[in-house]
């Protein structure tokens, strides 16, 4: 599968804004978004006229990578919302939400994305007791996602849930510290979404 190298702070600097893609470093002034706060690139300090389409480029590549999906899986995302009743941008982003991988990064038990998609990958989570290995699953109401069994005692999971203990957990997650678990509670509204992102203009991008 296509993956992207490169530093992904440039992706946030490309955005201006953080997408928190780095865990840790992201909540310390390490972060390159206040440091240096351009673009990237020989050109990333120029004043440039945006055009519409670049606006609405901007927004959908926003998204794209605050949730790490690759074009052809956003764009499947976005022919599910729109065959959906209700309003399409909003749909697209609930369905962001409802990704196994960004489950587990918000109930706190990986420090971004990236890893949180790795600890899925290696077999470390279940849904409803039972094996969930794929990122993108998507979760539904009342389900259970919990770290697995074997895994509540490894090291590393420790250490990474301690370091996010004090992250704020969304009101349409119930979680159980002890248990090392998470309950989806209700349907994501997009209030309850702290990406800042005007996602008609992603609707508008598609729909040309
Ligand atoms: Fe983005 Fe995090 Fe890098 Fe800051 S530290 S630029 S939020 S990835």
């Amino acid at each position: 599968m296509a993956r992207y190298t490169d530093s992904v702070c440039k992706l946030c600097r490309r955005e201006g804004q953080k997408l928190f893609l780095k865990g840790e470093r992201c909540y310390s002034d390490k972060c390159s978004v206040g440091r240096r706060s351009y673009a990237p690139g020989q050109h990333g300090q120029d004043r440039k006229k945006v055009s519409e389409y670049g606006i609405q480029l901007r927004a959908k590549q926003k998204a794209r990578r605050y949730y790490g999906v690759l074009e052809r899986q956003f764009r499947h995302y976005f022919e599910i919302a729109e065959s959906k009743p209700g309003i399409t941008g909003e749909n697209l982003l609930r369905l962001l939400e409802l990704r196994l991988d960004n489950v587990v990064y918000r109930l706190g038990f990986a420090s971004s994305h990236a890893q949180s998609r790795q600890m899925v990958r290696h077999g470390h989570f279940t849904i409803n007791g039972k094996k969930a290995n794929i990122p993108s699953m998507r979760v539904r109401v009342g389900d259970v996602v919990a770290v697995k069994e074997g895994s509540r005692t490894n090291e590393f999971i420790k250490s990474v849930v301690e370091a996010n203990a004090s992250r704020p957990i969304p009101k349409w997650l119930e979680i159980n510290r002890e248990a090392l678990s998470g309950t989806v509670a209700v349907l994501p509204n997009r209030e309850d979404i702290d990406l800042s992102v005007e996602e008609h203009l992603i609707v508008e991008l598609y729909s040309k």
